[in-house]
């Protein structure tokens, strides 16, 4: 074991501050890693609260990794120290089931290894995050990181960038494609950046006509305020796909009525309850509404490359790690533009 600084939360309620973990000796196909960025995602500040009751301590977050290689087992082939690689939310999984085989290892059937908050395969321990000095992970989970990314701000395109690129290609998004992107935040603004890089007529939807600038900003063609009765009603039907980036319980009602004809409404902001709507908004028009949770490693490293050539990176505000209880609370205002990275050369 090696001793690693980071910094997690001990309790609910205790806050994010300094402590030491270990990471594990290096297995025949693990990569270590001395971490350079990390993205602060929303499911860090949830997990860190134990929001969704799963949560062991103590706990430390972080699943948008970006580093160099440090040491390799003598088992890896793909990568050698000085690499620059990332990892995302996933760090294993069976790796033999259908879903695994199809590249989709963050829809194992036995459960995807999770970054952080995870239990490992082999030793049964609980899996670490990116807010720390260095992370220990197996070949297959890593990911390389072109040269051509910068790489403070790629460290978003881990979790946030992969779940909005996912349906988009999924989904078959593309030239001659009405999506409409709902949410502006940490996903919203990947969601437009990539609707637009793959050629698709974007709209921004949002309830605040403010945001609506931003969007258009970052490329959005047109924007629909959703308080706007009559300019919701002039968008019925109007739209092939819709992302839902929301990132609280909302009436997807409104939505609904905006698709076309086989149009899909693909939810990847929200995990809880939601309301419920009349059946009929999905028979009438073969309507359907959808889910997507990240993405798999092959999917990952398609995403990478395709930002590296076109440029698609985040909005990003650079903080130290010691800012790390004030960038929660200024994310639950929805206080920031549009993710927050850590620099974790100023890890104490
Ligand atoms: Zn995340
Ligand atoms: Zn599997």
């Amino acid at each position: 074991m090696t001793a690693t600084a980071a910094w997690g939360a001990t309790a609910p309620t205790s806050g994010m501050a300094p402590l030491s973990i270990d990471r594990r000796e290096l297995r025949d196909e693990d990569v270590a890693i001395d971490i350079a960025y990390c993205g602060v995602c929303h499911s860090d500040l949830h997990s860190a609260r134990n929001d969704w009751g799963r949560t062991r301590y103590p706990f430390v977050p972080g699943h948008e990794i970006v580093g160099t290689v440090r040491a390799v087992g003598k088992g890896v082939t793909k990568f050698a120290p000085g690499d620059r690689v990332a990892i995302g939310t996933v760090v294993d999984s069976c790796r033999k089931c259908d879903a695994c085989e199809d590249g989709e290892e963050n829809y194992c059937r036995e459960g995807m290894v999770g970054t952080y908050n995870g239990k490992d395969r082999i030793d049964g321990s609980t899996t670490y995050g990116g807010y720390s000095a260095s992370i220990v992970v197996a070949e297959p989970f890593v990911l390389r990181l072109p040269e051509s990314l910068d790489m403070a701000a790629a460290a978003p395109l881990l979790c946030a960038g992969i779940t909005t690129y996912s349906p988009l290609k999924n989904w078959n998004v593309g030239p001659g494609t009405k999506v409409g992107v709902i949410g502006l935040g940490g996903l919203g603004h990947m969601g437009v950046k990539f609707a637009k890089a793959l050629g698709a007529e974007v709209t921004m939807i949002t309830t605040s006509p403010a945001k609506g600038a931003d969007a258009r900003k970052l490329g959005a063609d047109h924007v629909l305020v959703s308080t706007d009765m009559a300019a919701m009603k002039a968008a019925t039907r109007s739209f092939d796909f819709l992302l839902d980036t929301i990132p609280v319980p909302h009436d997807i009602a409104p939505y609904l009525l905006l698709l076309d004809r086989q149009g899909t409404l693909c939810i990847v902001g929200m995990i809880d309850m939601m309301p419920t709507f009349h059946s009929g908004l999905l028979l009438g028009n073969q309507r359907a509404v959808a889910g997507s949770g990240v993405g798999g490693i092959a999917q990952t490293q398609e995403m990478l490359d395709f930002c590296a050539e076109r440029q698609v990176l985040p909005e990003i505000e650079l903080i130290r790690m010691d800012e790390i209880n004030h960038a929660f609370e200024r994310m639950e205002k929805a206080d920031v533009k549009y993710r927050f990275v850590i620099d974790m050369g100023t890890l104490a």
